[in-house]
């Protein structure tokens, strides 16, 4: 397997995986978006609420809010030694008082654990004059495979490398240059160049345009994918590929073992 990266940043990246079948890259992404713990509000006390939303929206608000994630610290509470009960190892709580005329933003959550704190400056509610909101908020590990809340990687996908191929039938007449809506063709001359192929989408409007036969193929590399990736802000994108990847070889180790006990 060969790993190339196109971009790396704090919270996004993009690679190319070559030398692999198209489930094990489907294995990382489903990872990314469903097995990955990250903590997120899941109980909410509300001891005053004056403004429009009523208690349950404005508890299903707050678990929607990014919290930064320290997976070294906490653990699911179903994995916990209070068996769920909630302790300092499964949970921890935020509070927020807030009094109008105002929006209330996420970053006016205080936290009981500075490593645990809103990820994005999210508009939780507009008070009026004189209205109030006083609540303690609960958030959990939790797996997006339970609750959108949990998960981490927001637009995960992949796709097939292009391949295109512009032959010898080839006159050069441009209209695939024109048509591309990706820039991936240029004129050079009596000939066509592909300058940017990763950046195609495979729409094959250039090839339905050209009037010669076989003069341009767009096709793909079977084993070769581009990988595409964003974290909601609750860890950072390389740990959440990192973490994605270990859950893929936890789930293949404990495959193994059903399998040899099968045998
Ligand atoms: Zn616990």
């Amino acid at each position: 397997m060969n790993v190339e990266i196109i971009e790396l940043g704090d919270r996004k990246a993009e690679f190319v995986v070559s030398d692999v079948m198209p489930a094990f890259v489907n294995s990382i992404r489903r990872c990314m978006l469903a097995e990955v713990p990250t903590i997120a509000i899941d109980y909410v006390n509300i001891y005053d609420n004056t403004s429009v939303l009523f208690d349950e929206q404005l508890a299903l608000r707050m678990g929607l809010v990014p919290l930064t994630t320290d997976l070294d610290s906490y653990i699911l509470p179903s994995k916990c030694d209070c068996d769920g009960e909630g302790c300092p190892r499964c949970q921890v709580s935020l509070t927020l008082s807030a009094e109008g005329p105002k929006i209330v933003y996420s970053t006016e959550l205080v936290s009981s654990d500075p490593l645990v704190v809103a990820a994005e400056v999210v508009p939780i509610i507009k008070l009026t004059d004189g209205q109030r909101i006083s609540l303690e908020a609960i958030a959990k590990p939790g797996v997006g495979h339970d609750h959108a809340k949990w998960q981490a990687g927001i637009a995960c996908g992949y796709k097939n490398v292009p391949q295109i191929k512009i032959t010898d039938e080839c006159d050069a007449c441009n209209m695939c240059v024109d048509t591309c809506p990706r820039g991936v063709l240029v004129a050079n001359g009596d000939l066509i160049k592909v300058i940017n192929e990763p950046s195609c989408s495979l729409c094959k409007l250039c090839e339905s345009v050209c009037e010669l036969e076989g003069a341009i193929i767009v096709g793909t590399r079977p084993d070769s994918f581009i990988f595409t990736s964003e974290s909601d802000g609750s860890m950072s994108i390389v740990e959440l590929v990192m973490r994605s990847i270990d859950e893929v070889k936890n789930k293949a180790k404990v495959l193994d073992e059903y399998l040899s006990i099968v045998d």
